[in-house]
């Protein structure tokens, strides 16, 4: 998988891509990551990209040329996508339907943002990856490179990790427990050391519906509320539920 990222500061994710999973993937072929300099085709002496916004207000916006010419330049793969709080919240299901591609590209903004012209003429779509203001996409691009990469077959060491994880099947994920089975009085659930992996399978079930309900209520009414072996499961566990719905 190839993925381009446009920015004022490619160091950024130059840097944050050479190592631990996304390095690694890199190194063996998997991945392909490439930052490119949204100052890269300017030609004035102080390689301007940015210019105060028409109609007045506070701060800069970045110009259409440069950033036009920067990714006409490399023509990189589609769907190229803004970094924009004003995008679509960013998900598990976005990151799944980008690890299906063999490419695509990130161009983040900086100060005030982008002309209007950068992000209806020339991307594809926006991202934000939350309700709240960072000061430039560099790190969403990030969150977004990390978040697909590593559901690219062979990227994680398990290809079945990806498969439990929280959002994969619309809950949060089950807690985990690893040695010592007792830490400082707190003890391990004695289901975990039964050795029946059944009980154990629908335990965690149970926890990760437990605390789906508790923390994310709306994920469980967007898979319809609690079913008979939700229900179910969670009885052989003695755990409460809204008997009514979340
Ligand atoms: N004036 C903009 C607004 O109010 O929507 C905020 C601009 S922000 C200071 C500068 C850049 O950071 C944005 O152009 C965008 O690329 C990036 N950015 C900030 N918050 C973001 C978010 N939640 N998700 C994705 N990108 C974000």
């Amino acid at each position: 998988m190839r993925i381009d990222v446009f920015s004022v500061f490619p160091e950024l994710i130059t840097d944050f891509a050479s190592v631990s999973i996304l390095g690694k993937a890199q190194r063996s072929g998997l991945l392909d990551v490439r930052a490119h300099d949204l100052r890269s085709e300017t030609s004035d002496r102080h390689r301007t990209i940015d210019a105060p916004p028409f109609g007045g207000g506070a701060g800069m916006v970045l110009m259409p040329e440069p950033v036009f010419a920067a990714v006409e330049a490399v023509q990189p793969p589609r769907p190229l996508f803004l970094l924009s709080p004003s995008g679509k919240t960013f998900n598990q299901d976005h990151a799944q339907a980008l690890a299906q591609l063999d490419g695509f590209s990130l161009l983040c903004g900086r100060y005030e943002g982008v002309d209007e012209r950068i992000a209806a003429e020339l991307c594809d779509g926006a991202f934000s990856i939350g309700d709240y203001v960072l000061s430039g996409g560099e790190v969403a691009a990030l969150v977004i490179i990390e978040a697909a990469a590593r559901l690219v077959p062979g990227v994680m060491g398990n290809d079945e990790s990806a498969g439990d994880e929280s959002f994969a099947t619309g809950l949060l994920e089950y807690p985990h427990f690893t040695r010592p089975a007792d830490f400082r009085g707190s003890a391990v659930p004695d289901v975990l050391r039964s050795g029946d992996h059944g009980r154990v399978d629908r335990w965690r079930h149970a926890q990760a519906l437990a605390r789906t309900i508790e923390r994310r209520p709306d994920l469980i009414r967007s898979r319809g509320g609690l079913g008979t072996e939700d229900r179910k499961v969670l009885d052989e566990f003695g755990m409460d539920y809204p008997r009514d719905g979340c």
